[in-house]
């Protein structure tokens, strides 16, 4: 094909059907561009209405976004320890916790509620997750200045600013018709409102995910928020919301896939990682799986019985060739000047040891197909260090080559492995979670519904209402996880 009869599609992939603007210089994020062309193409199209919100978004953080007068004029505001009338310009102040990948689910979740909600996103970026990830609005800045008050406070959910907290002291209240207010009168509401959304027990809290609390969360111009988790699962269960995200996500389970492609882009530290690696290691292969191994104290798996875990998938589902059982072969195709299959194997794990025995399988032994595979692993930092940022840059480079794979094995429950196969766009074989007592699992790895990342803590919809309900009983595109069984996602 000649240069000219590619370019349409080429544009196309680049900007991802739409969802990214082209309004930005290349050189300071390397990654935005370059990185969506690496994808293969969504197999969910993007909506004409979701672009448009985006693009509306970016046109309001640029109205109301840091360094302009109605900035200040907010932040005076907030200052005054008032929340005031109805400000013209809405925020929403995300704060991190927890390692990389629940940071990756809240603040995508954060972004879809300030969509839904005509807040702007503000991002406490700490030194750990400086330059982590690029600006992802044009002409403007999602990171929270410095002169923001509250970056400090130990928020929690017992906090005196927290939204179940003022119900519980009524500085809010029910009136009869369920509406939540502050004695009818929002601008003597407290100055802002802090909503706690970590998982408690595996629940998020009670009065945080219905109608008549988001109309009156709705009622404060700032909001500050902590969350572990996917919680944009939640915001499908209030019905105020639902229109709109029907409108935005006609099918329901590519929303962290869209989301996340259109949001996090890898900064050029982690980048320039990606692509040494992708170019050096992985490109050349005909094809690429990837095996994420994620081992946590509080599960402790033996090294044997997750790497048989990991054998009997790949075997069970084709993922890699046998080994030839004859101990000196050397298997060439037919056709000698053919040049052999190549298929990497990205090994993506804190520890060495299931890349070092699946290189020493393949490295000292052939192929009974004359396949050639060949094992990388990226790095191997033992244990988690969040506060590092170069550790970081290595978890999120990593997060990205996997998401170039063609396809993957990953661990249950972690939200490492949810966001690489949910920027791909592909269903991984889940490995099945193990039962320690017996040290197996019944089934190897199972095939999840959707590429959708899973929210562990379900939210109570226990509000005025006194029953809990359970929410895949009533809503036909949320399914229990495949491998955290009362968690929810989308299908
Ligand atoms: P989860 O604990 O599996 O749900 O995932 P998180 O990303 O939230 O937290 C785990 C953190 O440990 C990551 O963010 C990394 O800092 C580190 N980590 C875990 N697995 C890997 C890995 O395979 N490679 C690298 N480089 N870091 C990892």
């Amino acid at each position: 094909a000649s240069s000219s009869s590619r370019e349409p599609g080429a544009a196309r992939d680049r900007l991802l059907g739409g969802l990214l603007s082209p309004d930005f210089d290349e050189p300071a994020c390397r990654s935005r561009y370059e990185g969506s062309s690496r994808w293969k193409p969504s197999p969910f199209p993007v909506s004409a209405y979701l672009v448009r919100k985006l693009r509306q978004y970016e046109a309001n953080h640029r109205r109301c976004g840091p360094g302009t007068s109605r900035y200040r004029e907010a932040m005076a505001q907030l200052q005054s320890g008032r929340n005031g009338d109805r400000g013209e310009c809405r925020y929403v102040v995300w704060l991190p916790v927890q390692g990389l990948g629940n940071r990756m689910l809240s603040l995508v979740s954060t972004f879809l509620y300030a969509l839904l909600t005509g807040r702007v996103l503000l991002v406490h970026e700490p030194p750990e997750m400086e330059g982590l990830f690029c600006e992802p609005f044009p002409g403007t800045s999602w990171l929270l200045p410095a002169s923001f008050p509250y970056t400090d406070v130990r928020f929690g959910s017992e906090s005196k600013e927290s939204y179940v907290s003022m119900l519980q002291s009524n500085v809010l209240r029910y009136d009869d018709d369920e509406h939540v207010g502050g004695g009818g009168n929002a601008s003597a509401l407290p100055a802002y409102v802090y909503l706690h959304l970590e998982n408690m027990n595996l629940r998020l809290q009670n009065h945080t995910f219905c109608e008549e609390d988001h109309r009156a969360l709705d009622g404060f111009n700032w909001m500050v928020l902590r969350s572990d988790s996917y919680f944009a699962v939640a915001l499908f269960l209030v019905p105020t919301y639902r229109d709109e995200l029907e409108r935005m996500f006609p099918s329901k389970g590519s929303v962290f896939h869209h989301l996340g492609r259109y949001l996090l882009h890898p900064g050029n530290p982690a980048w320039g990682i990606v692509q040494r690696f992708f170019d050096g290691y992985l490109a050349g292969a005909d094809e690429r799986l990837g095996v994420q191994v994620r081992i946590v104290w509080h599960h402790p798996v033996p090294f044997d019985v997750m790497f048989d875990q990991i054998l009997r998938c790949t075997r069970e589902h084709r993922l890699l060739p046998e080994l030839t059982s004859e101990p000196h072969a050397i298997v060439r195709p037919s056709n000698s000047t053919a040049k052999p299959k190549v298929k990497a194997v990205l090994v993506v794990s804190l520890k060495p040891e299931y890349y070092d025995k699946l290189h020493g399988m393949y490295y000292n032994n052939a192929t009974a197909s004359g396949e050639l595979v060949t094992v990388y692993q990226p790095s191997h930092d033992q244990d988690q260090h969040t506060e590092a940022r170069a550790h970081n840059e290595r978890a999120l480079a990593e997060i990205f080559l996997l998401s170039y794979c063609d396809e993957m094995v990953t661990t249950s429950w972690s939200t490492f492995g949810y966001v690489a196969h949910a920027l791909a766009g592909l269903r991984p074989r889940l490995l099945a979670p193990l039962d320690l007592s017996k040290m197996r699992s019944d089934v190897a790895c199972v095939r999840p519904a959707s590429i959708e990342p899973c929210l562990h803590s379900p939210p109570s919809l226990v509000c005025r209402r006194t029953q809990d309900l359970d929410p895949v009983a009533h809503v036909p595109f949320l399914r229990h996880c495949e491998d955290v069984g009362f968690g929810l996602k989308l299908v």
